[in-house]
């Protein structure tokens, strides 16, 4: 089951690489394992999985105690400031940047730990439900004051469309995220490199990558679908 579904969600991603005329080793697969036992992440090892998404610090550092010491660990859900410390030093990626006070957050635990702290900032794209995300018109100045931080390394924007039957609702979310990418890179900020793109999810990844995704997070298509009744 799940390595049907793990080679259905890599074929669908490589023909979405050929249909848009990109480099399949351009798009790399988050396999987004939260509330899924170490057993089946294990499971997922097994079968060649390395990039894992979660969204929880407590449950993201179990499960980092638990797996081999070759899991590179994605933090995609919302942080808080108060939690920052436990991951600093255990993350490859923190996708969901979203606040200067967060931000000031990682940059005084990294220089504790000593590391320097690869980051994405989540944007709201246009999407007045969504409390998460810095809005579009503040995301430059957010880029510039994040890029004075000696232990946080900028490398990208990422964002949540909203979920969808149909995925072409969100292909003007992933290009309008695209654009702003490009107009950032296009200030050439210091230390600030927004070659990045983390967007879709299990409903559109597919036209994510179209639109210039580089970070897919796949959960559902991967694992099957999440049960939040002993924990909701
Ligand atoms: C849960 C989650 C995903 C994966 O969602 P699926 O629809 O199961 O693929 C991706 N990104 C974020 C931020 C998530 O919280």
């Amino acid at each position: 089951m799940l390595k049907e579904r793990l080679l259905n969600v890599q074929e669908n991603i490589q023909n979405a690489c050929k249909k848009s005329g990109r480099n399949e080793n351009d798009v790399t697969l988050i396999a987004v394992s939260k509330t899924k036992p170490v057993e089946i992440l294990q499971e997922a090892y097994d079968l060649g999985v390395r990039i894992f998404g979660e969204n929880k610090v407590q449950e993201m550092t179990q499960k980092y105690e638990l797996m081999p010491k070759d899991v590179q660990w994605h933090f995609i859900g919302h942080l808080q400031t108060n939690k920052v410390k436990y991951i600093v030093d255990k993350v490859e990626l923190i996708h969901s940047v979203d606040s200067i006070k967060l931000a000031e957050t990682i940059e005084k635990e990294a220089a504790k730990k000593n590391c320097v702290v690869r980051i994405l900032v989540e944007v709201n794209v246009s999407q007045e439900e969504s409390k998460f995300g810095v809005k579009e018109e503040e995301l430059l100045s957010f880029i510039e004051k994040v890029s004075n931080f000696k232990h946080i390394k900028v490398e990208g924007l990422m964002t949540i469309a909203p979920y969808t039957e149909n995925p072409e609702e969100n292909r003007p979310i992933f290009s309008r995220l695209h654009q702003l990418s490009v107009d950032i890179s296009d200030k050439n900020i210091d230390n600030v490199n927004v070659s990045i793109l983390s967007m879709g999810m299990t409903n559109d990844y597919e036209v994510a990558i179209e639109e210039g995704a580089t970070f897919v997070r796949v959960g559902t298509g991967i694992f099957g679908a999440r049960d939040y009744s002993k924990n909701a």
